[in-house]
């Protein structure tokens, strides 16, 4: 029987859209129980020993669900979490539909010429990143990719974080230092010249958490580190 279910995994998805081959992850657009889904299937690493490579991937699909639940319990917006199947390494997900990433937000408002609305932006990810650290979730992989922007009918827009395949749970100041320092080395390749938004956004991020100024301070420390590989290199 349980394998019989794991055989209609690979025949639903045959039949779905893949809308994104990554190293460790296929991603598919489709239609689950009449709702637009987002699934994300973890394959095999051949390079990796079978045992190992079934820990890592159940793990990461552990956390990644984890991850998602913390935040949506405590208000942040993220994808409902439909189904998981740990067989296939298959987690279901809302699709949130009318979206684009806030990567070819910031890209196409820049191009416009509009960017003072941007530091709307910036403000709303640092308040929801503080918001998602006072729940001890770190993120792992914070980029402008992984933050979908939702445009409402009343000119709204609701922000979304996604991809916790990298997250786990840490209540440790300098962990959530590294999470700011991965975006920001992100943020400033991706979107050049932006020094200015990106402090804008730790200044909310600043502003939202009691716990902020901890983890500032780790920020700080990373960065001078890092600048010290990049002389010594
Ligand atoms: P990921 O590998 O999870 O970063 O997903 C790859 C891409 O798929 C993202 O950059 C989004 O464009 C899209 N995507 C992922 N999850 C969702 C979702 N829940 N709703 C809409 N689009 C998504």
């Amino acid at each position: 029987m349980a394998q019989e279910k794991s055989m209609a995994i690979p025949e639903f998805l045959s039949k779905a859209e893949l809308i994104k081959q990554g190293a460790e992850a296929r991603v598919y657009r489709a239609e689950f129980l009449g709702k637009p889904t987002i699934v994300k299937e973890r394959f095999p690493k051949r390079y990796r020993h079978p045992v190992l490579d079934e820990k890592l991937t159940h793990r990461r699909t552990v956390q990644e669900v984890r991850s998602i639940l913390r935040c949506r319990r405590a208000g942040i917006s993220a994808p409902i979490v439909y189904f998981v199947d740990y067989t296939s390494h298959c987690i279901f997900l809302e699709e949130i539909v009318g979206s684009s990433t806030v990567r070819d937000h910031i890209a196409s408002t820049r191009q416009s010429d509009c960017s003072k609305e941007l530091g709307w932006l910036a403000e709303r990810v640092g308040q929801i990143l503080a918001k998602m650290h006072e729940e001890d979730v770190v993120h792992g992989d914070l980029t402008t990719s992984n933050m979908l922007l939702r445009h409402q009918e009343d000119g709204e827009s609701e922000l979304f974080l996604i991809d916790f395949g990298l997250s786990y749970i840490s209540a440790l100041p300098e962990d959530k230092g590294v999470d700011l320092y991965v975006l920001e080395k992100a943020f400033l390749s991706t979107h050049p010249n932006t020094e200015t938004l990106f402090e804008r956004l730790l200044e909310s991020y600043a502003a939202a958490s009691k716990k902020s100024s901890a983890v500032i301070k780790k920020l700080d420390e990373v960065r001078l580190r890092g600048r010290k590989r990049s002389m010594v290199g």
